[in-house]
């Protein structure tokens, strides 16, 4: 209500706002722009590195905008020469602190470090001076760390202790020798990490990334010995036009195969194919333990940050886990069995290329349990990120890019299955196919909108053959901790329960496009990322993973039935009860 708004005046301009507003939220909801750095809406609001100070009238000194509040008649001056001074000092100070490399570095283009010297127009290092000893963490399979590119923003830590409740990293030592690292600067492979990227989400620069394991990718496509197979995850398609200037959640999934084509991947195939799999096992196991109430509630296993998570701080609940290997896994164990010998082709010359949303599945695929006849299911995991630069470095105009279909016949999927990449997506894919097969009908009903939308933790009761079910479904660690606080307190008496580790699920994984604290404070990219998903399903004329005809053959050809011995064999897995610390 206008009577209770707050009127201020920034830049001469009247504005008015809710009580509790920041001067930096007033600001940008005029359009008038303030820098920042160690910013993170929601998630990091400290005012620790001072980019975004501002004068205000009748006050001493200068306010950092991102955490003073508006109040009634003030009157702030965002571009003074003293504000602009002062910034420019902050700055140069951080930047004397940095290893510029912007010509060699991935985050070149997308760096807020790199934007910021550009818009005051910074072009040598003013305070050369000693640089801290650099270190490098390179021992996990899926995230690195690079202390010369860090401007001890923190918003890592943030990201890490506060949206995932995790606090694998944090600002150790103190003033020159401060640096973020685990505890004892041990290696991120050796302490809780889950490997879920959400800290990398938040750098902004270089100083954390993904474990860039394109170049083994780049042999493997020149060797003409080997038979190089790609698969892309549903997630992938509506954020990797976003790397190329295109709309948050634009669908390129027809340019993205021609990409492929083009980068030279001797077949590409669809992981939603195999998401339709893991339906049809996940269904059936979950209608297996309800009919006999056992080991309820079952827990969905598909996103691998959140399993090293349940097997490193909840083993006790480990006989929850859905048995179901994550659909890229189930996917490149079919292609190296049943897909293998129809094209007779040789499993050990083929080499499963999985491109995913996410870190995590660079440490899942080389789980000891995820091998088959000595094999790895899947032989390299790259993340939108490096796919985007792998297309770059071809020289693919990718935005004029015309559209390509997946390859038959392992490329056909359903709507149940595109929506995987969003939280509640699963749920959703399983319950279509669980209450087809306990009612014996092909139901109309299909949206369960229940689970859809951004709330962390969206519970319900869905009716289905008659009976009440009680579902939940939550996105980000610090959600699934308190489900799995409920479950193990006797609390809650759920019976299907779907975890994502990232919050909003695979659209917003650790290796999807970055965005900018900016962006991210102003547009809503979980939404309209899951939204292109949803919009994807709408479209399919198939949406239940049941009516897939590839799925249909497959079970009739090679697996039998869901759950059988071949099915269990390939497409099922265990668990180990990690030490809480250790690997
Ligand atoms: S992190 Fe940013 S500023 Fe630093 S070298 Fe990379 S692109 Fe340049
Ligand atoms: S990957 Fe996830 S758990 Fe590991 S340090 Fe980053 S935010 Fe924390
Ligand atoms: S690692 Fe990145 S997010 Fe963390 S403090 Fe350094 S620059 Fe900031």
């Amino acid at each position: 209500m206008e009577d209770n708004l707050i009127t201020l005046t920034i830049d001469d301009k009247e504005v008015k706002v809710k009580p509790g507003t920041s001067i930096l939220q007033a600001a940008r909801q005029v359009g008038i722009d303030i820098p920042t750095l160690c910013f993170l809406k929601e998630i990091n609001e400290v005012g620790d590195c001072r980019m975004c100070i501002v004068e205000v009238e009748g006050r001493r000194g200068f306010a950092t905008s991102c955490v003073e509040k508006v109040a009634e008649g003030m009157v702030v001056h965002t571009n003074t020469q003293s504000v602009m001074e002062a910034r420019r000092v902050i700055l140069d100070l951080i930047i004397s602190n940095h290893k510029v490399e912007c010509l060699t570095c991935p985050r070149s283009g997308n760096c807020e470090l790199q934007e910021l010297a550009k818009k005051f127009n910074i072009t040598k290092v003013e305070f050369p001076g000693e640089q801290k000893e650099t270190q490098i963490d390179d021992l996990s399979p899926s995230i690195e760390r690079d202390s010369s590119k860090c401007v001890l923003c923190r918003r890592c830590v943030a990201a890490c202790k506060n949206v995932q409740e995790i606090g694998a990293i944090a600002c150790i030592n103190r003033g020159f020798e401060s640096c973020i690292s685990p505890t004892g600067e041990a290696s991120l492979n050796d302490v809780n990490c889950t490997f879920c990227g959400q800290c990398i989400q938040a750098c902004p620069t270089n100083a954390l990334h993904e474990k860039d394991t394109t170049p083994e990718v780049w042999e493997k496509l020149k060797d003409p010995d080997s038979y190089v197979v790609v698969q892309t995850a549903p997630a992938v398609r509506v954020a990797l036009g976003e790397e190329f200037g295109m709309d948050i959640g634009t669908n390129v999934t027809g340019k993205m195969v021609t990409a492929l084509k083009r980068l030279g991947f001797d077949r590409v195939f669809d992981t939603n194919t195999g998401a339709d799999f893991t339906i049809m096992e996940e269904a059936n196991e979950f209608i297996e333990r309800f009919k006999e109430n056992d080991a309820l509630p079952l827990i969905t296993s598909c996103s691998p940050g959140w399993v090293k998570f349940i097997e490193m701080n909840y083993p006790e609940l480990l006989p929850h886990l859905s048995t179901c290997k994550s659909p890229h896994q189930m996917f490149g164990a079919l292609l190296k069995t049943y897909y293998a010998q129809k094209e007779n082709i040789d499993p050990e010359k083929m080499y499963v290329v999985s491109v995913m949303p996410c870190i995590a599945k660079k440490f899942e695929r080389q789980r000891a349990e995820m091998k088959n006849n000595g094999l790895y299911d899947v032989d390299n995991v790259i993340t939108t990120r490096e796919l985007a630069r792998m297309i770059k470095q071809a020289s693919i105009d990718f935005v004029s890019l015309g559209d390509t279909e997946f390859d038959a016949p392992m490329g056909e999927a359903t709507g149940a299955a595109a929506i995987f990449g969003t939280t509640g997506g699963v749920m959703e894919a399983a319950l279509r196919t669980a209450q087809d097969t306990l009612t014996g009908e092909d139901l109309p009903k299909i949206d369960f909108e229940q689970v859809r939308g951004g709330d962390g933790i969206k519970r319900a009761t869905v009716n289905i053959a008659g009976k009440d079910i009680k579902i939940v479904v939550a996105s980000g660690l610090a959600n699934a901790r308190k489900i799995l606080e409920e479950i193990k307190n006797g609390e809650a008496d759920y019976q299907f329960v779907e975890i994502m580790a990232c919050p909003g699920g695979c659209v917003m994984g650790g290796g999807q496009p970055i965005k900018s604290s900016k962006i991210r404070a102003t547009v809503d990219v979980r939404k309209l990322r899951a939204d292109a998903l949803y919009s994807i399903d709408e479209k399919s004329t198939i949406r239940k993973s049941h009516e897939n005809p590839v799925i249909k053959k497959i079970y009739e050809e090679y697996l039998e039935r869901p759950g059988s011995y071949r099915a269990e064999k390939l497409l099922h897995t265990t668990y180990v009860e990690r030490e809480k610390y250790k690997m």
